[in-house]
């Protein structure tokens, strides 16, 4: 796909479109592909006339957003034209946040995490391993091998409830204090030395998502999966120091040994990478039993608040980010604020006629985070 090559662009938002191949059920089933990708910003869908006659297409309705990718474009595509370029944003002391939003089935995990349905598992091409890679090589280079540290935090949000995807899924309580700082209290930060330190924290929350429901993956369809990848930097402290004046954010490590300098831990910058809950409405809110209905009253309350954070990013307008909405959001309001903050979302879509009104929504909704 050259079309795409050395053709980056450097913003704030990023809003990308990927489409997924049919699949073999569909081709057997000769579901219309109803979604074609002109070229590398446009998104075209030919909306059908009816639901009863699978040729007859009303016009085309088109979108346009920063990138577009086809079925046939690679995770590895995918990553170095979204999550990539917000590699320097955590290492220049900036929040980077990515969203994989779409309805369930469209590929979000399989972007996010690679191949994992299969009997051939496969991370390695996913956005948290290539994202890993990436931090991992900048890691290495000298001026930040002595300096920096690298943590990782993976927690679901499930009915606006937290639960740590490193600690058997407990349930986390998420605090906000008077001057409007969030916190999620207890939850495990898990110092990482290697990619595969971070892959292994990444199969084992994925395992513990999907396990653990009577249908499967119908609880991590209705959740959203946070992973946080955290840069931080320790320094000494010299015995003068006014420990009472340091921030919350700071930590003393050893105060209870004296025989071990002091040392403040200070956060550099923060990689978040977010596998979003299905996006599809109806038959859940209108129809289905009371955890469902609850189950997608809260899934829809925490995408609208989300879009709302995302546009008050874009405006700039760091003081107004309704970040109170949901837990989704309070947990990312350091994100949503600071100058330095970007955020990419990549919005699925499938390409079948039956999924048409789905892929519709995902397109509006994308249409407006900018
Ligand atoms: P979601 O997380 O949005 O519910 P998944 O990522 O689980 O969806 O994808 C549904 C199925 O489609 C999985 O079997 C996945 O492997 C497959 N799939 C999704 N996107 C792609 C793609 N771009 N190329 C090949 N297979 C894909
Ligand atoms: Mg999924």
């Amino acid at each position: 796909m050259n079309q795409h090559k050395f053709d980056q662009k450097d913003l704030r938002i990023c809003v990308a479109i990927r489409k997924r191949p049919l699949n073999k059920r569909e081709i057997t089933k000769k579901d219309n592909d109803v979604i074609t990708i002109p070229n590398k910003d446009h998104c075209l869908v030919h909306v059908p006339k009816s639901k009863v006659d699978l040729t007859k297409f009303l016009d085309n309705q088109t979108f346009k957003f920063d990138y577009t990718f086809d079925e046939r474009a690679s995770n590895d595509l995918v990553y170095r034209y979204t999550a990539a370029s917000l590699i320097d944003t955590i290492f220049n002391g900036g929040n980077a946040t990515v969203f994989a939003y779409g309805q369930t089935g469209s590929g979000k995990t399989f972007t996010m995490g690679g191949d994992v349905s299969s009997a051939k598992i496969d991370y390695s091409h996913g956005i948290y391993a290539q994202t890993a890679r990436d931090i991992f090589h900048r890691f290495s280079l000298p001026q930040y091998r002595s300096s920096v540290e690298i943590f990782v935090t993976f927690y679901e949000i499930y009915c606006g409830k937290v639960f740590d995807l490193l600690n058997n899924k407990k349930r986390l309580r998420v605090l906000e204090d008077q001057k409007g700082l969030v916190q999620v209290c207890d939850r495990k930060e898990q110092q990482v030395k290697s990619v595969q330190d971070v892959l292994n924290i990444i199969q084992h929350g994925m395992s513990i998502r999907t396990s653990g429901t009577t249908a499967a993956n119908s609880n991590s369809s209705r959740s959203h999966a946070v992973l946080q990848i955290i840069l931080k930097t320790s320094t000494p402290i010299s015995i003068h120091s006014n420990i009472s004046s340091l921030s919350s954010s700071s930590r003393n490590n050893n105060h209870n040994n004296p025989a071990v300098p002091r040392r403040i831990v200070k956060e550099i910058g923060k990689m978040s990478l977010i596998d979003l809950a299905g996006s599809e409405r109806g038959k859940d809110t209108a129809s289905g039993d009371r955890l469902q209905r609850m189950e997608g009253s809260e899934i829809n309350k925490s995408l609208l608040a989300l879009k709302e954070c995302i546009r008050a990013l874009g405006r700039g307008d760091g003081t107004h980010v309704p970040f109170r909405g949901s837990t989704l959001t309070k947990v990312l309001r350091d994100s949503f604020i600071g100058d330095k903050s970007k955020v990419c979302m990549i919005a699925m879509v499938s390409p079948t006629h039956s999924d048409v009104e789905n892929t519709m929504n995902t397109l509006r909704y994308a249409d407006r985070v900018k």
